[in-house]
């Protein structure tokens, strides 16, 4: 059994027994938020022994490179010594520039960091309330166009930690921490004729808001549709700067879903997945982004990939609370 020194105390490691549950299990406080390899918040560095290769999987090469990974994906196979990563190191003040309201449940806020962050439209940051409480939000922002201003969607979620903290407290002028930006869901460019498909649902609009424009502005020339669904048309954000978007680029076509009640003119009736399938039956050579509620992210990437889209074509990114239990994502 290999066994896990952390702070010169060695800890014996069970078989199936990721480093993030063997030191909780010892009542040592390691922050984590997603536990499914998605969110990496519970990032730690590797000062004796290798890790597994999938627990490095979506980490910057700079980060590799110093022996960090996910101790929720990390099976050690082998004798370990462990370390919290060197917060200063992968923090990074940021000052609230503004705070918006998008929808009843839903803010824009926007953080200047203290330095450039080297990031794609799409990835997330990690927002610290304090040392032990930080969450995942993803980028809405695109660097072409939003130079040094950083841009995420936040939802309150009734009793959030986080969200609720964005939502109740904070405050244009405030400093915060954030951390480096992460995650696969981003446009490539180098396919412009592809077609792209872009489902989201509520705050799940925050990545595909970036990705759309920041493929747009790359040029992107095949069509792009992007679905976003909402119960009611009041939970829809965005819709006017779409629109016009929309009527800038012909190759562009927003969406908008509403699942209960009523549905005004120009928008449509049901989930956006079953919308979308309703229009395009065939995805085959199609890239897919997926992001915000899981269910539909799970469900979606399921049904996208029967209806021909390849699986490496699909990027997603379930907006997963935190300390979900949940199998590893591939
Ligand atoms: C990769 C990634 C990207 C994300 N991007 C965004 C984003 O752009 N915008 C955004 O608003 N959120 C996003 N999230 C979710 C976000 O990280 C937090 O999980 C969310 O804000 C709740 O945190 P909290 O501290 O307020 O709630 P917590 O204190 O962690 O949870 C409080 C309670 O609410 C439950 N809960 C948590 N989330 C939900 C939910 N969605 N629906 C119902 N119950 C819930 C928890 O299980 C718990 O019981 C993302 C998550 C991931 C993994």
């Amino acid at each position: 059994m290999p066994r896990i020194t952390y702070e010169g105390a060695a800890y014996e490691c069970g078989a199936g027994e990721t480093v993030l549950d063997c030191l909780t299990a010892q009542g040592i406080a390691i922050p984590s938020s997603c536990r499914s390899g998605a969110c990496q918040s519970c990032l730690m560095r590797a000062l004796g022994g290798s890790v597994p290769e999938v627990a490095q999987t979506g980490l910057k090469p700079t980060l590799v490179a110093q022996g960090y990974f996910k101790a929720c994906s990390c099976k050690p196979t082998e004798d370990l010594s462990v370390a919290l990563p060197d917060a200063a190191s992968l923090k990074l003040p940021a000052l609230v520039v503004s705070i918006e309201p998008l929808n009843p449940d839903i803010v824009a806020v926007r953080l200047r960091p203290a330095r450039p962050l080297d990031y794609r439209a799409g990835q997330f940051i990690r927002l610290y309330r304090d040392a032990q409480q930080s969450r995942c939000y993803s980028l809405a922002s695109v660097p072409q166009l939003e130079e040094d201003v950083l841009e995420i969607h936040v939802r309150q979620i009734p009793g959030g930690r986080v969200s609720s903290w964005v939502h109740q407290e904070l405050r244009a002028g405030d400093k915060v921490e954030i951390a480096d930006s992460a995650g696969l869901c981003f446009y490539v460019p180098g396919q412009p004729e592809q077609p792209l498909l872009l489902l989201g649902t509520g705050s799940g609009l925050a990545p595909l808001y970036g990705i759309v424009r920041d493929a747009l502005c790359q040029g992107h020339r095949g069509s792009v549709w992007l679905y976003h669904g909402s119960l009611s048309p009041a939970g829809l954000f965005r819709a006017a700067d779409l629109t016009v978007l929309a009527q800038a680029y012909p190759n562009f076509h927003y969406v908008p879903c509403i699942s209960e009640g009523e549905v005004p003119p120009g928008m449509r009736q049901g989930n956006v997945l079953e919308v979308a399938l309703a229009d395009q039956a065939d995805f085959t050579s199609w890239r897919v982004f997926l992001c915000g509620h899981p269910d539909m992210v799970k469900e979606g990437k399921l049904q996208i990939f029967l209806a021909g889209a390849a699986s490496a074509e699909i990027y997603a990114d379930p907006f997963l609370p935190s300390g979900a239990v949940l199998p590893l994502q591939s």
